[in-house]
C-alpha cells in the first residue's frame, strides 16, 4: 500500500471513529440528562410522600381542635368545619387552595371561605396512587384506621355537647364536662398516639427508601457526567487527530490548497505549485502534477493552434501568404491607415500551363518554389506576397509614397520573374502579366480591390503579356453608374414608362399642319418626365436602345392607325437611332408592323441622322431602298452637323431635309447663317427633297425664314411637343401668326 493511501485509510477510520464517538457522545448526554431527572423524580416523590403523611397528621389535629371547640363554645361553626375536613379527606369535597396550611388557619385567617381547588379526592386514594411500598401504604392505612377511631370519639362528644343543649344548666354543664372529658382523657390521647406512631414510622421508613433512591439516582448520574466528560475529551482529541491526517493526506492547509486550486481554475497565469520534500504523494503533490500537465496542455495546443493558423494562412507549396491572410492584411491596412496609399499587383505567369504540361506538375511546383524565393527577396518589410493558387501572385504593396513608386516596385518583381530559372538542369525564360490597382479610392472594399487587380491583369493578357496594367478606377466608377442606369431604363420599358409625344410640322405660308414628330419622353415616377438627352446617349451602343426603338416604332404606329380611323391624316416623322437602323432585324420590325394595314406606310416618315446613314453608307442605303418599297418615306434630320457629300445625298431614297436648329437659333443675330440656309435651300430644290427648318422659337424665325424661302416649320413658334390627347385640341385651335401669313 502506498504512503497516500495509508494516510488516506488510516483518516477514514478516524473519521468512522469520530463518527462513533459522536454518537456515543450524544447518547451519553442524554443518558445524564434522563438521570438527572430521575433525582427530580425520587426527590418530588419524597416530598409528596411527606405531604401525604403532613395531611393525615394536620387533618388529624385539626379535628382535634374543631371539636374541642365545639364542645367548649357551643358554636355550629367549628362541628360544620369538623365535617368539611372528613369529607375533604373522604374525597366528598374538593381541596382548598394552599392546603398545606390547616384548615383552621385557613378558615379563620380571612372571613372568606377558602377557594376549592381541583376535583375532590380521597386522601387514601392519593395515597394509594403515590407508589408507596405495601409496608409504607400498610403504616398509612393503619394512622387513618386510627385516625377514624378517633373521629368516632370526637363525633360521641360532639352528640354528647349537642343534647346538653337542652338540658337545664346544670345538668348540661355536666354533660358538657363529660364530653369534653372525652376529648381529654387518656383514651383519646392513647387513640390521638395510634394515628401518630404508624405515621412517624412511615415517615423512617420512605425517608430511608427515597433517601436510598435517590443517592442511587444522583451516583449513576456522577457516573454518567464522568462519562460525558470522558467521552467529550476523547472526541476533541479524534477531531484534532483527524484534522492533522486531513491535512497530511492534502500535504498542506485546506486555505492554501483553496487558494492553489482557484488560481488554477480561474486560468491565470500562476506561479509553479511549490511541493515540500516527502509531500509528493498528496493531494498537494497531485495538483502541483496536475498543474505540470496542464502547463504541457496547454503549450502543446498553442503550438498546434499556431500551425493551424500557419496552414490556414499561409501557402503549403512556397511557404508564401495565401488568400485568407493577404485579403485580411489588405483589409487591415484599409481600414488602419484609410488615407496611406497602397498598392495592390495581380501576377499570373505567363504559358505556366504548357510547363505543367510539358515537365510534368512536380517540375512545375519547383518552379513555382524558386519564383516564390526570388518574390520573396525583393519584399520591403510591410509588403506582403502571397499565392493565390496555381501560378497567380498577388503583391501587397504598402505603403507607398506615390503611384509612381508601386509601377516601379511591380516592374521590379516583373523583371525578376523574368531573369533564366534553372530547374532539374534545364533553363527557363518565364515573363509575367500583371495588374496593378491603389487605395484609397471610394466605397471599395478588399475583395474590390483584387478584383480591380484581376481585371487589369487580364488586360495586360489582353494587351499582348510580359507587361502591367493599371487599372483605371474612374472608368470603373462611370462604368458601373452606366449600368445601373441601364437597368434602370430596362425596368422602365418593362413597366411601361415611356411615352410618345408629338410636334406639329407646319407649312407657314398657309398655315396647314403638315405632319407630325413623335419624340419620347420618360415618366419617371421618382425624377419626373424625362427627355432623350436624359437617356438616349446612354443607349447609343447598347441593345436596350434598339429595344427601345422598336418600341417607339411600333407604338407611334399604333397611334397612326388610332387617327386614321379618327379621320386625322397627318403623316407621322418617327427617329431612328443609327444602332436601330442597321440592325439585322428592322426592315423585317417594320413590315411586321405594317402587315395589318398596309395603307399606314405612306403616313410614315423615318427620320434619320445624317451621321448613321453615313456609317455604312452601302447597306444603309440598300436598306432605306427596301423600306421605301414598303411605302414609307426618308428625311435627314440635323441636316448640316454632318459631312454629307452630294454624291451620298444623291445615293439615298430621301424624301425631306430637315435643317439642323442650330442655323436657325442664331438666325435673327448672326447674318453668317443666311448664306448656309440659303445653301441648303438650293441643295433641297436640286435634288427635289422636302426641306423643313427645325427649332422655329419665335415669331421672328418664321419671318425671316419666309423670306428666305422657307415654308415648312418645326419649333416652339408653333408648338412644344405634347401627348396624343392633347394634340387632339391643339389641331383645331392653331392659327399660325399674321405675320406668316402676310408673307405669303
Ligand atoms: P430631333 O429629332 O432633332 O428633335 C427635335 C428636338 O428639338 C426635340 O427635342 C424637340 O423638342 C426640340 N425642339 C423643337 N422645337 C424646338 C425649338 O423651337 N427650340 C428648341 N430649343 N428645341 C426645339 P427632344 O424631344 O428633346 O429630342 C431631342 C432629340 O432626341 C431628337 O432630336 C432626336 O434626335 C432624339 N429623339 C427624340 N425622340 C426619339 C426617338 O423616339 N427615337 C430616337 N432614336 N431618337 C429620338
Ligand atoms: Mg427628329
Ligand atoms: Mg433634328
Amino acid at each position: 500500500m502506498s504512503g497516500a493511501s495509508q494516510q488516506l485509510s488510516r483518516l477514514k477510520l478516524y473519521f468512522r471513529q469520530t463518527i462513533w464517538l459522536l454518537l456515543a457522545f450524544i447518547g451519553s448526554f442524554f443518558w445524564y440528562v434522563r438521570s438527572e431527572q430521575v433525582i427530580d423524580e425520587a426527590n418530588r416523590q419524597r416530598l409528596q410522600s411527606f405531604f401525604l403523611a403532613d395531611e393525615l397528621r394536620q387533618t388529624s389535629d385539626d379535628l382535634t381542635r374543631m371539636v374541642r371547640s365545639y364542645v367548649t363554645t357551643g358554636d355550629h361553626l367549628y362541628k360544620d368545619y369538623f365535617q368539611e375536613i372528613i369529607a375533604i379527606r373522604d374525597g366528598q369535597a374538593p381541596r382548598p387552595q394552599h392546603y398545606h396550611r390547616l384548615y383552621w388557619d385557613l378558615v379563620f385567617a380571612g372571613s372568606a371561605k377558602p377557594k376549592a381547588y381541583g376535583p375532590p379526592v380521597a386522601l387514601l386514594q392519593l395515597m394509594q396512587q403515590a407508589g408507596f411500598t405495601e409496608a409504607e401504604f400498610a403504616r398509612l392505612a393503619q394512622a387513618k384506621a386510627a385516625s377514624d377511631d378517633l373521629t368516632a370519639i370526637e363525633f360521641q362528644a360532639m352528640q354528647l355537647a349537642e343534647a346538653a343543649v337542652k338540658l337545664p344548666l346544670l345538668p348540661q354543664l355536666l354533660q358538657r364536662q363529660q364530653a369534653l372529658q372525652l376529648l381529654f382523657d387518656d383514651n383519646y390521647h392513647q387513640a390521638k398516639a395510634g394515628i401518630m406512631r404508624p405515621i412517624d414510622e412511615f415517615y423512617l421508613q420512605v425517608d430511608s427508601r427515597t433517601a436510598a433512591e435517590v443517592e442511587q439516582a444522583m451516583w449513576s448520574a456522577d457516573l454518567l457526567r464522568a462519562l460525558f466528560i470522558a467521552i467529550a475529551c476523547w472526541l476533541f482529541l479524534l477531531v484534532w487527530r483527524v484534522q492533522r491526517q486531513f491535512n497530511a493526506v492534502l500535504g498542506t492547509s485546506l486555505t492554501d490548497l483553496y487558494k492553489h486550486i482557484s488560481v488554477l481554475g480561474s486560468a491565470q497565469d500562476s506561479a509553479l505549485i511549490e511541493v515540500p520534500a516527502g509531500k509528493q504523494d498528496t493531494v498537494l503533490g497531485w495538483l502541483a502534477r496536475t498543474q505540470q500537465r496542464l502547463l504541457q496542455l496547454d503549450e502543446t495546443r498553442r503550438m498546434t493552434q499556431h500551425r493551424l493558423e500557419h496552414l490556414a494562412h499561409y501557402d503549403a507549396l512556397t511557404g508564401l501568404a495565401n488568400r485568407l491572410l493577404l485579403i485580411q492584411s489588405l483589409q487591415r491596412a484599409m481600414d488602419q491607415q484609410p488615407q496611406s496609399l497602397l498598392g495592390l499587383a495581380y501576377l499570373d505567369i505567363d504559358g505556366f500551363k504548357f510547363i505543367n504540361d510539358h515537365h510534368g506538375h512536380q517540375f512545375g511546383d519547383r518552379v513555382l518554389v524558386q519564383l516564390a524565393l526570388r518574390l520573396s527577396h525583393l519584399q520591403r518589410p510591410q509588403d506582403l506576397i502571397a499565392r493565390f493558387g496555381g501560378d497567380e501572385f498577388v503583391v501587397l504593396l504598402y505603403p507607398l509614397i506615390d503611384e509612381q513608386q508601386g509601377c516601379i516596385l511591380l516592374q521590379r518583381l516583373l523583371s525578376e520573374i523574368s531573369q533564366p530559372i534553372y530547374v532539374e538542369g534545364l533553363e527557363l525564360r518565364l515573363s509575367a502579366s500583371a495588374g496593378l490597382t491603389f487605395y484609397p479610392q471610394a466605397a471599395v472594399q478588399a475583395d474590390q480591390l483584387l478584383r480591380q487587380a484581376d481585371q487589369a491583369m487580364y488586360q495586360a493578357k489582353q494587351g499582348g503579356k510580359n507587361r502591367y496594367h493599371r487599372f483605371d478606377a474612374a472608368r470603373e466608377q462611370q462604368l458601373r453608374g452606366y449600368h445601373h442606369q441601364l437597368e434602370q431604363i430596362r425596368q422602365a420599358l418593362e413597366l411601361a414608362q415611356f411615352e410618345l409625344f408629338y410636334q406639329p410640322k407646319v407649312n407657314m405660308a398657309t398655315g396647314e399642319v403638315m405632319g407630325l414628330e413623335a419624340l419620347v419622353r420618360w415618366q419617371d415616377p421618382k425624377r419626373g418626365l424625362l427627355l432623350p438627352a436624359e437617356f438616349l446617349p446612354l443607349l447609343e451602343q447598347h441593345v436596350l436602345g434598339i429595344k427601345l426603338g422598336q418600341w417607339v416604332l411600333a407604338e407611334a404606329i399604333r397611334q397612326l392607325g388610332l387617327w386614321l380611323r379618327r379621320g386625322i391624316r397627318l403623316p407621322v416623322s418617327i427617329n431612328i437611332a443609327a444602332n436601330h437602323l442597321q440592325h439585322a432585324d428592322f426592315e423585317k420590325d417594320l413590315a411586321e408592323l405594317l402587315a395589318p394595314n398596309p395603307q399606314l406606310a405612306q403616313f410614315v416618315e423615318l427620320e434619320i441622322l445624317e451621321s448613321s446613314a453615313l456609317d455604312d453608307i452601302g447597306r444603309v442605303s440598300a436598306l432605306m431602298e427596301k423600306c421605301s418599297a414598303l411605302g414609307v418615306r426618308f428625311a435627314l434630320d440635323d441636316f448640316g452637323t454632318g459631312y454629307s457629300s452630294l454624291s451620298y445625298l444623291k445615293r439615298l431614297p430621301l424624301h425631306s431635309l430637315k435643317v439642323d436648329q442650330s442655323f436657325v437659333r442664331d438666325l435673327l443675330v448672326d447674318d453668317d447663317d443666311v448664306p448656309i440656309l440659303q445653301g441648303i435651300l438650293a441643295l433641297a430644290k436640286a435634288f427635289h427633297m422636302e426641306i423643313i427648318a427645325e427649332g422655329v422659337e419665335t415669331e421672328g424665325h418664321g419671318q425671316k425664314l419666309l423670306q428666305m424661302g422657307y415654308q415648312l416649320a418645326q419649333g416652339y413658334a408653333i408648338a412644344r411637343p405634347m401627348p396624343a390627347s392633347v394634340l387632339l385640341n391643339w389641331l383645331p385651335e392653331w392659327q399660325p401668326p399674321e405675320s406668316w401669313l402676310n408673307n405669303r
